[in-house]
């Protein structure tokens, strides 16, 4: 879970870590009322959950009043286009008012979990500002790397060569506290990364953390009820909401093909083949192991509910379920989500045969297949071809209005 840079800083803060002094605000006169009461000149940041908003457009700063009416009139409800996001964009709804740093230079500063050595590790770089991939391309020599034993923390040898590193030996005390108290962050709130970009010196000496990026392992948010607390559900994906409230797991895709599969990994594997078959999934779905008539009707009902879905694919292993059950599952969901588009079923594992009579039997039309690759391909063509007649269908339709 990403949090907003906002609720960053007040977790930040509550370790001792300086951030700027501000506030979220929700229109344009309250971004107004909040820069009155910091004093200009004051910085207005989009609240959005994507990287790279400063090229984009999204970091603003603002040296009068009028800047500051013109600047909020002009973001709220903007759409902020930036390399993450597509070229869909995402709305602002939020704009965090902040007084203006007077910045000396920009540090970049992170921890994130290394899988190859399994640890935390902390990257950091004097080169701040500018993204961390840009860095590691341009400037490989300058990016300091410091695996961590989680045993023992953040040592303070490590803490003096990151200070040395990055020419923080005028801030010294204050550099180990907020490397040390950023360690405990990142620990406590069980993060996947923390990242300040940049972490500055400002001209006074002291330091300041203008920006701040914090992930959240789903897997800890069970534990950490203060941080779930914060999800913004404005900016996640109704579709994928509902499926979390169902528990299913579903995350929306390009392609046209709808995938219904049980267990994470077979999803994955799934959409490989169908990529590799010509096709292109239209989503990730996970219904779990059990695949119930319940989870199954809802599967159905979101992945319809997408336009571009131009074939259905039910990706099924009984390991933990029997086939024959999961059979009966598909045509009781059937009855209660109507389904128009074509439904390729591949059924494997316990009691695989009397699955494929029941669905064979049963009045209405699937396509079954004997395995995965037969399976991928016969989708595929299914979606690629119902795709291609759609399209034939809504030509004809415009000329005739001409
Ligand atoms: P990002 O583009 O989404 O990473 O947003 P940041 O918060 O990192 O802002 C982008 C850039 O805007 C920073 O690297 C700074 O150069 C600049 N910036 C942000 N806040 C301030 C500020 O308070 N004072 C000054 N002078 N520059 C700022
Ligand atoms: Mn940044």
């Amino acid at each position: 879970m990403k949090l907003h840079e906002y609720q960053a800083k007040e977790v930040l803060a509550g370790y001792g870590v300086p951030v700027p002094e501000g506030r979220v605000t929700y229109f344009p006169d309250d971004a107004w009322m909040v820069s009155m009461e910091l004093g200009l000149p004051v910085v207005l940041k989009a609240q959005v959950l994507t990287g790279g908003r400063g090229k984009a457009g999204g970091v603003k700063i603002a040296r009068t009043s009028d800047e500051v009416r013109q600047i909020a009139q002009e973001l709220f409800g903007k759409k902020l286009v930036t390399k993450q996001t597509g070229p869909e964009g995402v709305k602002i709804r939020k704009l965090l008012v902040e007084k203006a740093a007077d910045i000396e230079r920009e540090l970049y500063f992170s921890i994130v979990i290394d899988r190859t050595t399994s640890r935390p590790t902390v990257i950091a770089s004097k080169r701040g500002g500018m993204s961390i991939e840009e860095v590691a391309e341009k400037y490989p020599e300058d990016i300091i790397k410091i695996p961590i034993d989680p045993a023992v923390g953040f040592l303070p040898y490590q803490i003096r060569r990151l200070k040395y590193d990055l020419d923080l030996m005028a801030q010294e005390k204050e550099a180990a506290k907020i490397f040390s108290a950023l360690y405990k962050v990142f620990v406590e709130k069980d993060c996947s990364l923390l990242e300040l970009n940049p972490l500055v010196v400002l001209k006074s000496g002291h330091m300041l953390a203008v920006d701040a990026k914090m992930d959240i392992d789903d897997n800890a948010l069970y534990r950490r009820k203060e941080i779930s607390k914060m999800r913004d559900l404005t900016e996640v994906d109704p579709d994928e909401l509902e499926a979390r409230f169902s528990g299913l797991n579903f995350i929306k895709l390009t392609g046209n093909i709808g995938c219904m599969v049980n267990g994470a990994g077979l999803a994955m594997t799934t959409m490989d083949v169908i990529k590799l078959a010509g096709g292109d999934p239209a989503n990730f779905l996970d219904v779990g192991g059990e695949a119930t008539p319940e989870t199954i009707a809802k599967g159905f009902e979101i992945i319809t509910r997408n336009p571009s879905v131009k074939a259905i694919f039910i990706n099924i292993f009984g390991g933990i379920v029997r086939c024959d059950k999961v059979a009966n599952g598909i045509i009781q969901a059937l009855k209660k989500v109507e389904v128009k588009i074509p439904v390729v079923i591949r059924l494997t594992g316990m009691n695989k045969e009397e699955g494929m009579e029941i669905l064979k039997k049963s009045p209405l039309k699937f396509y079954i297949a004997n395995d995965l690759r037969e399976a991928a391909k016969m989708v595929s063509e299914l979606a690629n071809s119902k795709a291609a007649t759609v399209e034939k269908t809504t030509t004809k339709e415009e000329k005739k209005e001409k």
